[in-house]
């Protein structure tokens, strides 16, 4: 590391700079006196400042040594010239003899011909470069380090002054590029429905406050290093699984955190950066802003993934040093604009000014992705290169419907918007007729469609939708929302207020599915290399049925003399169901006991999870009263891919030969068996799934309360046997290619896909 002493000089041109800076006058007169002053400083003949255009070139905005009436003449083009080469790189360049460097171009209205030493520096804002500091000598001579280091710190405060709009007038700011301005229109995911338009927040923004110069660097480098050593506490807190709440970084990202955050280098860096005179939120700003043009013009997708843990990992060192506003308030129509995001999180948000999300990655069947939709917000994910195109406040229209944002939009794009948004409006105007209209297909199927719910902003769209119950909610929602383990009358009230919602519609409540990805951050629980094959679920509850039991006593409580219906998540064995119903069977004898009043009726269902359990079907079914095709979980490890992860989540299509001829199994075998069975997935919301769903004999769907109205559009225009037919012929074909007979299949018969 090197010593902060070596350079006091240097030191004394950052506090000259910031009397420059806070001096009265023009922009122009204070960037002459900057240019000056760095010239004079490094012992340089010229130094001179370009700033980038909206066209992209590069214009001279100062110098000190060349002619002076080339001041905002001199434009060069992309890549042209020495400075473009710096541009290219985004990187320093150091020349002992500029003219012999392929890149070298002559102005001659600059009159730089005699120069030969060169330094020139990019002027970075968050990765994106704003422009080129140069110095020149009129003789051959190699830049110190000591002076690319007090080049790099100017130009970083630079990049700041510039960017903050303090120092440039409107009129001159017009011809700066400080953000990107075209429009443009990016494709991701559909995740969750809808059509939204307002402008971007950006989740996690690095707004640092105004402190560019350190007062004392000896200071600055000690506030640095505890803030550091209290980021590698926190990220190892992280890793270990506290304070992790649902959907927060993965296991794969908080490696690369813990690798960067103990990264010698990067710690050099950050230091040096500090001692050379920045403020320690200037020296973590700096350094971010070098990686980012580095990773950004790389292509390795890897790369530019770990570009991202860094930039996350330098705004938590931010937070750590105080120098980031947190996210107080979003502002009156806000589209979210993240990485990746947790379903707690999103409850977080203030859902009356939050618009939209759309994120860098997601996956539809990820529980943020659930979360999202129960909340109706619109959300497109895995939108490649978005956080590279947007800046804070840009106007942002997100079709979810299409899995398209366009930012920045031009009014043809806006003309298109407006229509879509009239044709959804008349799509729901035809879903709410359908509401009281039972779902019953062409040939006279009568298909159930209930609800999937697990928060109380789920309760008013049990009315809404025209759902015909809840046919799977979730409990854990309320442990992963609450900060502590919800008490039994808390539970017994949420379950309470359910059933009251449901009125004579029937409800299905699925006891705590907790573990995997769900972590409870009250809850002591140790790291599992494979969470989604780990201790999770009914795994959980049966080695410690404390907590079942628990929820048993306030499910019996709340249901007083109605009717319950309880179902189990990730049953593996039919053990593991008997375990559960016993210990349910003894906590309603205790109950009893007790003279509390019984349900008039205990149903007990299991989820169909595991591909264990669906080959050991005909057994469960003796002895469970109905059973629910968890179709996320019944995917992930049947094609053994992640639901959580984009990169595999959907690698595998759910309607291949595989998959269909095992979901085809599980509803011919509760057929057989009389037993009532739905599916409660992710994918019986979606129209081509559902219809497929129908046509291998489910007659139950379960799904989030938006689908309802599309789905029961689709199966009024459904010939289930007709399909039933075609769908048998076409999982047999040698090339089967289900999705694409049933879209032509739909062409043909009129099916509302
Ligand atoms: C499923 O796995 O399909 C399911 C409905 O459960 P969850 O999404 O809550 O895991
Ligand atoms: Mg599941």
């Amino acid at each position: 590391m090197p010593d902060s002493n070596r350079h006091p000089g240097h030191r004394k041109l950052l506090s000259h700079i910031r009397k420059i800076m806070a001096a009265e006058g023009t922009a122009q007169y204070r960037l002459d006196a900057l240019v000056k002053a760095i010239a004079s400083n490094l012992h340089a003949d010229v130094c001179s400042l370009y700033l980038r255009r909206p066209d992209t070139s590069m214009e001279l905005w100062a110098t000190y040594g060349l002619d002076p009436n080339a001041v905002h003449i001199t434009r060069l083009g992309a890549g042209e010239g020495l400075v473009g080469e710096i541009v290219r790189l985004a990187r320093p360049l150091n020349l002992t003899e500029a003219p012999s460097h392929p890149a070298f171009s002559f102005h001659p209205e600059t009159a730089e011909d005699p120069f030969h030493g060169f330094l020139g520096v990019p002027v970075l804002r968050g990765g994106r470069l704003l422009g080129v500091l140069a110095v020149q000598s009129r003789e051959a001579r190699h830049y110190s380090n000591d002076d690319i280091e007090a080049l790099q710190n100017v130009s970083m405060i630079l990049a700041e002054i510039v960017s903050s709009g303090d120092l440039l007038t409107a009129h001159e700011l017009e011809n700066v590029a400080l953000r990107p301005s075209r429009a443009e229109t990016l494709s991701g995911r559909r995740i969750s429905d809808g059509l939204a338009v307002g402008s971007a927040v950006l989740h996690d923004p690095a707004r640092l406050k105004t402190i560019l110069i350190a007062e004392d660097p000896e200071a600055e480098k000690t506030r640095l290093l505890t803030a550091i050593t209290e980021l590698r506490h926190a990220v190892d807190a992280l890793y270990q699984g506290k304070g992790n709440r649902l959907g927060g970084p993965s296991r794969e990202v908080l490696e690369a955190y813990r690798m960067f955050a103990n990264d010698q280098g990067w710690l050099d860096r950050l230091c040096e950066a500090a001692g050379s005179g920045l403020s320690a939120e200037a020296a973590v700003e700096r350094v971010r802003g070098e990686h980012r043009a580095r990773l950004l013009s790389a292509k390795d997708p890897y790369l530019r993934e770990r570009l991202h843990d860094l930039e996350d990992l330098a705004n938590r060192l931010l937070r750590h040093l105080g120098a980031v506003d947190e996210l107080v308030e979003l502002p009156e129509d806000a589209v979210l604009i993240a990485r990746t995001i947790g379903p707690a999180e999103l409850l977080e948000l203030d859902r009356s000014r939050l618009k939209a999300l759309v994120l860098e990655e997601g996956s539809p069947t990820s529980h943020a992705a659930i979360v999202a939709r129960a909340l109706r917000l619109p959300v497109v994910g895995q939108v490649t290169g978005l956080l590279d195109r947007i800046s804070p406040d840009d106007t942002i229209m997100v079709n979810a419907e299409e899995g398209i944002v366009s930012i920045r939009p031009d009014t043809d794009t806006e003309d298109l918007f407006r229509v879509r948004v009239d044709e959804r409006r008349q799509r729901r105007a035809t879903y709410a007729r359908l509401r009281e209209k039972p779902a019953r297909t062409r040939d006279g199927q009568r298909i159930t469609l209930t609800m999937n719910a697990g928060l109380r902003v789920d309760l008013p769209q049990l009315e809404e939708s025209g759902a015909e119950g809840i046919g799977l909610f979730r409990t854990e929602f309320q442990f992963l929302l609450s900060d502590h383990l919800p008490r039994l009358n808390e539970q017994a009230q949420l379950y309470r207020a359910v059933l009251d919602a449901a009125g004579t519609r029937p409800v299905v409540f699925r006891t705590l599915d907790l573990g995997g990805d769900k972590i409870l951050p009250y809850v002591a629980h140790e790291r599992e290399s494979n969470p989604a094959l780990g201790w999770r679920a009914m795994r959980m509850a049966i080695d410690r049925p404390g907590l079942l039991r628990y929820q048993f006593r306030a499910l019996i409580d709340a249901t007083g003399g109605r009717e319950l219906n309880i179902m189990f998540p990730l049953i593996t064995t039919l053990t593991e169901f008997r375990i559960a119903r016993n210990l349910l069977d003894e906590e309603i004898k205790r109950m009893t006991r007790f003279g509390y009043e019984m349900p008039a009726k205990v149903r007990v269902g299991s989820m169909v999870e595991t591909p264990a359990i669906v080959w050991q079907l005909e057994g469960l079914l003796k002895e469970a009263d109905f059973v629910s095709v968890g179709a996320n979980d019944l995917m992930q490890y049947f094609f053994a891919a992640d639901r959580e992860n984009p990169r595999v989540a959907e690698r595998y299509d759910i309607l291949n030969p595989g998959s269909l001829n095992m979901l085809g199994h599980v509803a011919t075998i509760c057929r057989k068996a009389k037993r009532p069975v739905s599916v409660c997935g992710e994918i019986a919301g979606q129209s081509v799934e559902a219809a497929i769903l129908i046509a291998l004999g489910f007659t139950e769907l379960s799904i989030p309360p938006a689908a309802i109205g599309p789905i029961k559009r689709m199966i009024l225009s459904l010939d289930q046997k007709d399909l039933g037919t075609k769908l048998a012929k076409w999982v047999v074909e040698p090339q089967a290619r289900v999705r694409e007979n049933l879209m032509a299949y739909a062409q043909v018969k009129g099916l509302s896909l």
